[in-house]
């Protein structure tokens, strides 16, 4: 039917349609103008930055202090003597892994850490995996490292030489103060298991207390034997553990450190003391035979929590390895974050510092905002920063899902 066949009323309908419709587009361009400037204004909550404002957040951040809750350092003065100290020792861990990764076997990894071979012989065997590895997060912070501390651009036969120089030269020195203090502003350093002789308040010191894998009757007793203790009973373990934990109170401890997730699985049920002391006996009649893991992973829960139990006692924050672990073979999931959700939320008042973030399980942090006793430590996460998705994590995640106490 054509237009001009149509009947007057059926005309009008259509013109008031038209109109309606026309009514409509308007008011929708109208509501999505007012959307959008509704959204822009909560998207924009203050005015935009001035110009330069890169520029100022990198000279804030490097005069930021920074406490350094994750150092394994060696002595200096053992290092200083060392027959081996070469370029080689800016490799030694983290950046290993990717040397390792990209084809170098272990041994012949852990030959060029010993004094067996020239710089020269070293440099030849290392440059074909580093030019397969150099673009790795670990290998791009090892070459910013000498550019910042002795402008080294690159490794090469004649830096190799130069910087093995420059580090027995400067390992005569007080290097790790001209380091850690000087260059990176740090206030404190919290180094794993042994202090480091000379300064007490910048160097201080975590404690593992392992009682995870007490599952055989000889390593039950060999604990005894350290802490001066004979433990037969599950009484007597509790009692060898506060007496071990006190005396690294009264030595200075400052944290506890929790790195099982390296061979079992982070998540430590709340088992009860009769489970727990039925597990106990098993394992002392089975002597010098372990238990299987699987069978003696009650005890070891349980001394979990009587480990958290001190801490809270003595108000000492708790670090626990979560998310990539150093070296190969390791269980991903075993170091997944959210497999501590059930201590968080029974040790509310126990203060947990979650090593590198979680990464590359970071997103579950965001979930526990709300629990105040926990506290996100970057370690080397930064390094990971370099992964874009990790970044991104970072960037748009943490920032709008954790308050800034993290
Ligand atoms: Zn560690």
């Amino acid at each position: 039917m054509a237009y001009s066949q149509i009947d007057d009323f059926t005309k009008k309908i259509m013109d008031k349609n038209l109109k309606i419709t026309r009514r409509k587009v308007v008011l929708n361009a109208l509501f999505s103008l007012f959307l959008a400037t509704a959204l822009s204004a909560q998207v924009t909550v203050k005015p935009e930055p001035r110009e330069g404002f890169e520029e100022r957040i990198r000279k804030a951040l490097s005069s930021m202090p920074v406490v350094d809750t994750h150092e394994h350092l060696a002595s200096i003065s053992s290092l200083s003597k060392s027959k081996t100290l070469d370029f080689m020792w800016l490799f030694h861990q983290y950046a290993d892994d990717d040397i390792k990764a990209a084809g170098m076997s272990k041994p012949q990894f852990a030959r060029l850490m010993s004094d067996s071979l020239t710089v020269s012989e070293k440099w030849e065997i290392l440059q074909p995996f580093y030019e397969a590895s150099f673009n790795t997060a670990y290998n791009r912070v090892t070459l910013l490292s000498v550019d910042h501390l002795f402008g080294v651009k690159e490794f090469n036969e004649k830096t190799v030489h130069l910087l093995t120089d420059k580090l027995r030269e400067v390992y005569q020195t007080d290097w790790y103060h001209t380091v850690l203090r000087d260059k990176c502003n740090i206030q404190f350093v919290i180094n794993d298991s042994k202090p480091i002789p000379g300064n007490p308040d910048f160097f201080r010191y975590t404690t593992r207390f392992d009682y995870f894998q007490l599952d055989s009757r000889a390593k039950i007793e060999q604990l005894g034997k350290e802490h001066g203790t004979a433990i037969s009973t599950l009484d007597d373990l509790n009692a060898t553990l506060r007496k071990h934990f006190e005396n690294e109170v009264k030595s200075g401890l400052t944290t506890i450190k929790n790195s099982s997730a390296y061979y079992r699985s982070l998540y430590y049920e709340d088992v009860s003391r009769e489970r727990a002391e039925e597990v106990f006996r098993e394992v002392m009649a089975g002597g010098e035979a372990p238990l299987d893991p699987d069978a003696a992973k009650p005890l070891a829960d349980y001394m979990m929590h009587r480990v958290l139990d001190l801490a809270r006692e003595y108000q000492k924050p708790v670090q626990i390895h979560t998310g990539l672990q150093a070296g190969d073979g390791n269980y991903i999931m075993n170091s997944n974050p959210a497999l501590l959700a059930n201590l968080f939320l029974k040790y509310r008042d126990v203060k947990f510092v979650l090593f590198l973030e979680g990464i590359p399980m970071a997103v579950n942090l965001e979930a526990w905002q709300r629990i105040s006793g926990m506290c996100i430590s970057t370690c080397a996460g930064y390094i990971s920063f370099h992964l874009p998705t990790v970044k991104g994590i970072f960037t748009n995640g943490w920032k709008l899902f954790l308050p800034t106490k993290f």
